[in-house]
């Protein structure tokens, strides 16, 4: 909308204030709340809820398969790049879809044959690094298992003996529906390790195993689905309808329509279409101010924020555009939260206590790629420079990652020299894993919780309320005059 004509220009300098993470502190209050107690736990989009609040960003120096089974374990969801092709996109979805499965599927089962010999089976087993098969004939009835115990040398078993003379014949089976409860008994009785599921006619489905049933228990608060398969988001094109489909039947619980400037009105017309030709959860983005909110709010089951905040983003430099991340949130916020549209913060955060104060703003989750690039599940290999460990970072309007197929999200050209880029290619430092960073993050925004006095999200938003900080204000909030010794995990002084 143009503004009115006979406006003088100079009234444009009468401009309203935007800020972000620098400018603003959280009001400490009164509080009972101590920072372990507070719940993290939130909604993502209309239909999906997390245990933390959350993502990693669809960058490719970020997010594939790996980031995104660590994210969804811990708690968050990982949103697949989409410097992939659609076949990729799929493996990557269904990968992590079967990350965490109870039942191990017929087609990744190893199995033996009977006729096999023990000394092959042996070796398959090592190669395939499994304990044990079940053994089946030709139309895959289950004939009986095979372990490690069973061809041992003490039990006088050759080398060169048939498999079906060697395993367990008294084989203990159960059905598809079996649970993960009445399984772990059925093994604890038999001091069996593992349960081939069968079908009414006895022929494998699927194994349950011991180890993979407790690794189950050990990740409690991982981001699943009504099936119990990790979560996952993918992120793609305002355009890729057939790829948005793609990876809706692959098992993708979020789409992110993944757009620079998601206001661009042919951007969300198409946005629209996607979100009625899919089953998963859409969210819109990125945009940054409230008219874009608007536009969106109706049919968004998710709103995602950030013009220009990301740490390897030179948009507002290129561009002249963009908007201070805080209040980008706020305004965001102000339209969805009237429609219980999830907001998520997406890019600048640098500390923990940036990504609380965006959920003070208004964001129900945030997104982070610098955070989490240097991490062991971040694509990528580790390199040394002077000494010192780095991962490749960069962004997605790189000249570089451009090159390699993203550039629909900025203003991709024919030829390389004509790209006009909107990111640059950097290194940051190796941090180890993600959960001791995720850790050190969680951590961070509850000791925010406790500060504010909130027992949860939904509550700290409404609770928290924010002060201005001058350069001054600034400078005494970080280590000063002091020469630091030791580095702290969630702080440094370069960032
Ligand atoms: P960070 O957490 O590193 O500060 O920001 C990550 C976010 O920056 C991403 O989720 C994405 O929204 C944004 N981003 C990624 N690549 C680029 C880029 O090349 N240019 C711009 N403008 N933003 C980018």
């Amino acid at each position: 909308m143009e503004s009115n004509e006979s406006e003088p220009f100079s009234e444009k300098l009468r401009v309203p204030e935007a800020l972000t993470f620098d400018d603003v502190l959280l009001r400490p209050k009164e509080s009972r709340v101590e920072p372990d107690a507070a719940d993290v736990s939130t909604k993502v989009t209309k239909n999906v809820d997390l245990q933390i609040p959350i993502l990693s960003a669809a960058m490719d120096t970020v997010t594939e398969a790996g980031m995104a089974i660590g994210m969804a374990r811990e708690g968050g969801l990982g949103v697949l790049h989409r410097n992939m092709d659609t076949a990729a996109m799929e493996a990557s979805i269904i990968q992590v879809k079967r990350a965490d499965e109870l039942v191990i599927r017929r087609e990744n089962v190893v199995t033996a044959s009977p006729d096999q010999t023990v000394d092959d089976v042996d070796a398959m087993m090592e190669q395939k690094g499994v304990s044990g098969a079940p053994v089946v004939d030709d139309d895959d009835t289950v004939l009986g298992i095979i372990s490690g115990t069973d061809i041992r040398p003490y039990l006088e078993v050759g080398e060169n003996d048939e498999v079906r003379e060697a395993m367990t014949d008294e084989v203990v089976t159960a059905a598809e529906d079996v649970s993960a409860r009445d399984a772990l008994e059925l093994m604890y009785d038999h001091k069996i390790e593992r349960v081939p599921i069968v079908d009414d006619e006895d022929r494998l489905v699927g194994l349950l195993t011991m180890q993979g049933i407790l690794a189950r228990r050990e990740n409690e608060n991982a981001a699943r689905d009504a099936d119990g398969r990790l979560r996952v988001g993918a992120a793609v094109g305002p355009f890729e309808e057939e790829r948005a489909v793609a990876a809706d039947e692959a098992g993708a619980d979020v789409l992110f329509i993944d757009c620079a400037h998601a206001h661009n009105l042919n951007v969300l017309d198409s946005a629209e279409a996607i979100t009625e030709s899919v089953d998963a959860d859409v969210v819109v983005g990125n945009v940054g101010t409230k008219e874009a909110a608007e536009a969106c709010v109706d049919f968004a089951d998710g709103i995602k924020v950030g013009i220009g905040p990301g740490s390897i983003c030179t948009t507002r430099v290129v561009s002249g555009a963009g908007m201070p991340q805080i209040t980008a949130v706020a305004e965001v916020a102000d339209v969805a939260s009237q429609q219980d549209v999830p907001v998520i913060a997406d890019g600048g955060i640098r500390y923990s206590g940036d990504a609380i104060k965006a959920i003070a703003a208004g964001a129900d989750a945030v997104m982070l790629g610098s955070y989490f690039a240097g991490t062991d599940e971040a694509p990528g290999r580790v390199i040394t420079m002077n000494g010192k460990k780095y991962k490749q970072y960069r962004g997605m309007g790189s000249v570089g990652a451009m090159q390699s197929g993203g550039g629909e999200r900025y203003l991709k050209e024919e030829n390389d020299e004509d790209y006009v880029p909107e990111g640059v290619e950097a290194a940051t430092p190796y941090t180890g894993t993600l959960a001791s960073e995720l850790h050190q993050l969680v951590g961070g925004m509850q000791s925010g919780m406790g500060y504010v006095g909130a027992e949860t999200i939904p509550g700290f938003k409404r609770r928290a309320e924010f002060v201005r900080v001058s350069a001054a204000g600034q400078t005494e909030g970080h280590p000063h005059d002091v020469m630091i010794t030791d580095e702290a995990p969630n702080y440094s002084p370069n960032e």
